[in-house]
Parts: C-alpha cells; sequence; structure tokens
C-alpha cells in the first residue's frame, strides 16, 4: 500500500535546481512519488529540494506522458487543498525474465510494481538461438493478455551468474553457453523488440526488493540471495553495485571451510556448498528424501525434520561471521536473505544466526534488525528482473548527473 512516512532524511535523492540536469530531476520526482505513494507538488519540492516552479514543470510533463497521475485533492482544514500525484500504475510496463537452466518465467509489471501477467514454461532446448526465440515468443505471449498497459518500457533477463568467468560455474547448474555478456544483450534485445538489460540473479533481487520490498525505504542493504547457487546483490545509495564485470557479490565460491567438501568452482570448502537450496537438496537426499522442491522442504520444515534442522544449523553457523563481514564491508542499513526458500526456513536460517559476531552494526538504538527476510518471496529473481528497466526509467543515477546533463528525452516508449 502506498504510504505516506517520509523515509529518514539521509535515504532521500535530492533533485539539482538548475534545469541543466532535468533527466535527473525527473527521475528524483518519479522516484520520491513512487516511495512515498501520495505526493502534492509541494511535498516532491521540499522532499526533493526542487524549486516549485522545477517540480511544478516536471510533473506536468511526467502527468502529460502518463507515468504521473492526478488523485484527487488531500482533505485540509482551510485554504485550496493540494492536488495529490501517484505512480500511474497504467502508463507502462517493465517484464522481468527468469531464464534457468530448465525453464523460463516471464512477468509482466506495472508501474506500480504489481504484477499483471506471469507465465512460466519448461526450457528443453539450452542452445541460444532456440532459448531466444522461446523467450520472444513467451515475451508475446504474456503481452497478448487482456487488459495491459500497451507501453513496455523493457524487460530485464536473470540468468545464473558469474559472466563470463573461466572455470567458475554455480553448483547445480551448468551456465547457459553464450548467455551473458554485451553479445547476448544486444541479440536478446533485437529478438524481444525490446531494450534488454541482462543481470544475475542475486543483484537483479536486491533491485527487486529495492523496489517492491523491505529495500523500499532504504538506500543501502546487502541481500544473501538463495537462486542457483548462492549470491549477493549490494545496493549503495539506490543504486545497484555491480563491481567492473557485473560479477560482484559472487559470494558463493568464498572458501569456508578448510579441506572442505570439493566445488563445482575447481576449490573446496565453498560457502555455497553448505548454504544454498543445492547444498539442502543433497543433505536431505543423503537422509533418503530424494528431490524435495519447495513445498516438501516447507513440509519437512513443519515436522522439525532433523536432517532439515541439522542443515540450517551449520548453514546459520556459516552464515553468520559472512553477514558480520558484509556490514564491516559495506556498513549497511541491514542485510535481507532472500530468494527460493521457504519463508519458514529463511526465519529459522535467521534465528539460528543469533548471536551474531560483533561488526560495526553494533550501534545502540538501532531502529531495524541487522538480517530481516526479504519480502518479495519465490518469484523474486523474475521480479528483480523486471525492476531492472524500472530502475533505469525511475531511479536517479546519482553517480551518471553529468552524463545526463543535455539529455531531456523521455524515457523509452
Ligand atoms: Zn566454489
Amino acid at each position: 500500500m502506498p504510504h505516506r512516512r517520509p523515509p529518514p532524511s539521509r535515504s532521500v535523492a535530492v533533485g539539482t535546481n538548475p534545469e541543466r540536469t532535468r533527466s535527473h530531476n525527473r527521475r528524483v520526482v518519479l522516484e520520491t512519488v513512487r516511495q512515498h505513494g501520495l505526493l502534492g507538488r509541494s511535498d516532491i519540492a521540499a522532499l526533493t529540494r526542487l524549486t516549485a516552479q522545477a517540480v511544478s514543470n516536471i510533473v506536468a510533463e511526467l502527468v502529460e506522458e502518463g507515468f504521473l497521475m492526478e488523485q484527487g485533492r488531500r482533505r485540509t482544514a482551510r485554504g485550496q487543498p493540494p492536488m495529490e500525484l501517484a505512480v500511474n500504475p497504467d502508463g507502462g510496463m517493465t517484464a522481468g525474465m527468469e531464464i534457468a537452466t530448465d525453464h523460463i518465467t516471464t512477468v509482466l509489471v506495472d508501474l506500480r510494481g504489481q504484477v499483471r501477467e506471469q507465465r512460466r514454461v519448461p526450457l528443453g532446448d539450452v542452445m541460444m538461438e532456440a532459448v531466444w526465440r522461446l523467450a520472444a515468443t513467451e515475451l508475446a505471449q504474456a503481452r497478448a493478455a487482456a487488459g495491459l498497459p500497451k507501453r513496455l518500457l523493457g524487460c530485464g533477463v536473470v540468468m545464473p551468474g558469474p559472466f563470463e568467468v573461466e572455470g567458475m560455474n554455480s553448483v547445480g547448474s551448468s551456465p547457459l553457453p553464450g548467455g551473458a555478456g554485451q553479445d547476448a544483450e544486444l541479440r536478446l534485445t533485437e529478438a524481444l523488440g525490446t531494450p534488454v538489460t541482462i543481470e544475475n540473479d542475486a543483484t537483479a533481487a536486491a533491485v527487486g526488493e529495492h523496489l517492491h520490498g523491505l529495500g523500499r525505504n532504504l538506500r543501502h542493504f546487502c541481500q544473501i540471495y538463495f537462486g542457483t547457487g548462492l549470491g549477493l546483490g549490494v545496493i549503495v545509495a539506490g543504486q545497484p553495485y555491480r563491481g567492473a564485470f557485473g560479477n560482484a557479490g559472487e559470494i558463493g565460491h568464498i572458501p569456508v571451510v578448510r579441506d572442505g567438501l570439493a566445488c563445482a568452482c575447481g576449490q573446496r570448502g565453498c560457502l555455497e556448498r553448505y548454504a544454498s537450496i543445492h547444498a539442502l537438496t543433497e543433505t536431505l537426499r543423503a537422509a533418503g528424501i530424494a528431490n524435495a522442491g519447495p513445498d516438501a522442504i516447507k513440509r519437512l520444515h513443519a515436522q522439525g525434520h532433523p536432517a532439515l534442522l541439522r542443515w540450517i544449523a551449520v548453514a546459520a553457523g556459516l552464515l553468520a561471521p559472512v553477514v558480520a563481514m558484509l556490514e564491516n564491508l559495506f556498513d549497511p542499513e541491514t542485510v535481507i536473505l532472500g530468494g527460493g526458500m521457504p519463508d519458514d526456513v529463511i526465519d529459522a536460517l535467521i534465528a539460528a544466526m543469533a548471536p551474531l559476531p560483533i561488526s560495526v552494526a553494533n550501534r545502540p538504538g538501532r531502529a531495524i534488525a541487522r538480517v530481516q527476510r526479504g519480502a518479495t518471496g519465490r518469484l523474486t529473481a523474475a521480479l528483480g528482473a523486471a525492476a531492472l528497466p524500472l530502475l533505469d526509467t525511475m531511479t536517479p543515477k546519482l553517480d551518471r548527473v553529468a552524463v545526463f546533463q543535455d539529455d531531456c528525452t523521455a524515457p523509452a516508449a
């Protein structure tokens, strides 16, 4: 639900007043309205520190283009009540696609983050040409559903990382050959007929959490993500931190157990050999439970199955120092645990991590917990993917202001 309370001032993106940075300011205005749900023009001016005139111009433009809508007047005791603005859910959609080794999930999300359509098909042929063709068909089918906004702002595609690293594969998967890099992005853009951004699952999930979930009012957080392996998404100042080659946050292959279990990456004792869905499935298989999916895992947890409880204790024991390390490295507002694991199991992992090692996050009067479960659930990767083009359209890139100085164009229609 939309909400009104401004986040603490340090987490507000601020506009710049000379109109030369107009595109940046458009994003600041859109992002501010998105965060707060409903705002009048003077609220926007106060929050973004833009002049009333600048806000008025930008709002007029965004309303005309269909990104914002007027939602009626607020009730006030006296005077002309202000007209409130909200993001227009029908102003456009973004698509999110998770291309895993055995299936493709597609979601269409409107500008308020509501999922308007979702599809899932098995993926038989992993040759890239066939994958691109199936992806294009899936997107077309999803868009053909009734009552959807026509404007598609872009498609985010999530594939398991790491990208273009020799000899480093995630456990439980073979990466799709030729599935990443600029070339793949270009060819997929051609195949889908809309701008495509490819991202690894953990980073996309963190963006999804930032736009639609727990991270909505946070500008600095880390998200440990149970995906194909174990990943980390880092949001710094409202933007994903990707690293120089898009591989930042590959925490699954940090060795945590000396002479531990052999990993597909060639090392021993990697974190994701113990703390991942694959590791849990393996533990359960050794206990005689084959092919346990999320529902079976949820049931086993409810029954207090000893193999599952043992796994939780081991994984939490290894994750707790990692949480403290992330806090010391990034000084985040919180660390989120999320991904394709049942909520109850994530809660149990968090509980089993206590007491967390001491880190810079030990502060008197902390307002939020050091570790929390993500809010976006099992669709996280695809939702995160759909959030990527939205992030490009709506949120200010504070480090790229100069680049946008002369760019007054509207987001791609
Ligand atoms: Zn490894």
